[in-house]
């Protein structure tokens, strides 16, 4: 097999990645916190794992790939509150409510963009006893210590010895001027300690028994302890979004370093960001757009529907490690990209062959695994893809020749790469056309309505809003237009 080089965001270098145990991986990549919809640049995180995940499987591999759900523990920016517990106070619901209705969200989400399952999902809430022997652990290794039943983590301590900042590579200083900022609490002996424990306030829903305290884990703890317990002490790849980097992966280091004294990860992989108008996609600045807006065509930057493959696609026409930019022009084009190679590969079906090749399928097929190979290169991939869609139209038009045999590597390494790969589906055009029709019609009523209100007739507003309130179409009035969401 020939060697696969990583781009490790530790070293900083493609590295030749050589797993721990010859032919299997393990590979832990943090999940979502289940308080909110995903949107789609959460998506582009989790399909580039799923891509990684698919051609080592394709390789044959056996891949052990974990993936989290944070249901617990995980602090707004401004470190004053828990996004689970916040959100329970907010809608009325016990937490778990939230829990169980954004991973159902979630799930579905990722189904929908054909996402293989992980190995293994585990919670934070469902690992409290192992948060609790680690954070024990670290106490006893006099890392870590206690302040009115919350617990931090010795930052300075830890320093002496090993260095905070390794993945990162921000200075402590930094990271000290960054903290404190953020930072109200007057607990910690320094403002970039971060929480193992933290102590539950009376409005806090979400608490269970400790040593210190009833409280709750802080955020960072859960994936150190549940890629340990699953992958062991150290393992192969651990990936996320760049985002998570500083503090999420520093203190994971850290406590894993604390806890065991190695390093915990081999590789080291960040994806970059989906951008909406220039800037990071995220629902915290509301700078962001979800999968069904994008699939039912209802949000007004979108001319139409657009299906999950083509949005697939277009994700993969970007390396992960480049920022990517979402736009409706951006979608237009993938989505005739992605026809084109659909009609190609539907061809393979047709072709006559000869009894000698005018191409080169070998170092054709050899191009494709060199780009995957190249630290999963896609855009590169997808260009070699559209070659061998060339070839097939020469081949049809007679300007080139095939084997028999030939054409089977051809036919096979085409579906190898495009479905079982990069994970596209034919089947997804059908639906999406259906959506495009009725957001085409709900659109025009959105026009006709507007075009009402701005003639004073609320009557026919009123009647075109709850006509189509009666077919469970609702509309909502925002800043950027009117959306529909179809219930
Ligand atoms: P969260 O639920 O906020 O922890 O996010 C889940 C995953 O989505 C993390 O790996 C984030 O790094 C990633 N993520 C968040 N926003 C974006 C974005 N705009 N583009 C790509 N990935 C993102
Ligand atoms: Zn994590």
């Amino acid at each position: 097999m020939d060697d696969i080089k990583i781009y490790n965001t530790l070293t900083k270098t493609k590295e030749i990645f050589k797993p721990i145990t010859k032919g299997t991986i393990g590979m832990y990549v943090c999940g979502p916190t289940v308080y909110s919809n995903v949107h789609l640049g959460n998506v582009r995180t989790f399909m580039s794992f799923d891509m990684i995940y698919r051609y080592f499987l394709h390789l044959g591999y056996k891949v052990r790939y974990v993936r989290n759900i944070t249901d617990a523990g995980h602090l707004t920016d401004d470190n004053s509150e828990d996004k689970i517990s916040t959100k329970a106070r907010l809608e009325k619901l016990e937490p778990m409510e939230i829990v169980q209705k954004y991973t159902v969200d979630f799930h579905n989400i990722l189904k929908t963009y054909n996402c293989l399952p992980p190995s293994i999902e585990p919670t934070a809430t469902g690992h409290i006893l192992e948060q609790i022997e680690a954070i024990q652990t670290i106490i006893d290794n006099g890392l870590a210590y206690v302040v009115n039943g919350s617990v931090y983590f010795d930052v300075l301590k830890y320093n002496e010895k090993e260095n905070y900042g390794i993945l990162s590579k921000r200075i402590i200083e930094d990271a000290i001027e960054n903290t404190r900022a953020l930072d109200g609490q007057s607990d910690k002996k320094n403002p970039q300690d971060f929480a193992l424990w933290k102590k539950a306030e009376p409005e806090h829903i979400q608490r269970w028994k400790s040593p210190w305290s009833v409280g709750f884990p802080g955020w960072h703890l859960e994936c150190t302890v549940m890629s340990t317990k699953y992958l062991g002490e150290q393992f192969d790849i651990h990936g996320g979004g760049m985002d998570l980097k500083f503090p999420h992966h520093e203190c994971e280091i850290a406590q894993a370093q604390a806890c065991n004294h190695k390093a915990p990860v081999n590789y080291w992989m960040h994806t970059n960001m989906l951008n909406l108008n220039g800037k990071k996609m995220s629902k915290s600045t509301g700078n962001s757009i979800l999968p069904s807006e994008i699939y039912e065509g209802s949000n007004p930057i979108l001319s139409k529907a657009f299906s999950p493959s083509v949005t697939r696609f277009f994700i993969m026409q970007a390396h992960y490690s480049s920022v990517l930019d979402l736009s409706n022009d951006a979608l237009l084009a993938a989505e005739k990209g992605f026809t084109k190679l659909m009609e190609s590969i539907k061809e393979l079906e047709n072709l006559k062959t000869s009894k000698t090749s005018t191409i080169d399928v070998k170092e054709w097929k050899q191009r494709c695994y060199d780009a995957m190979n190249d630290d999963f290169n896609t855009p590169i991939l997808i260009a070699n893809l559209f070659e061998g869609a060339k070839y097939i139209n020469l081949i049809k038009e007679e300007k080139d020749t095939i084997t028999s045999e030939d054409l089977q590597d051809l036919k096979n390494t085409i579906n190898a790469f495009v479905f079982d790969v990069l994970g596209l589906e034919k089947s997804t055009q059908n639906a999406t056309d259906k959506n495009d029709k009725l957001a085409g019609v709900v659109n025009m009523l959105i026009k006709m309505r507007k075009e009402a209100r701005e003639n004073k007739d609320w009557a026919l507003s009123d009647k075109i809003r709850d006509e189509l309130l009666a077919l469970n179409i609702q509309l909502k009035d925002g800043k950027e237009g009117t959306t529909f969401t179809v219930n």
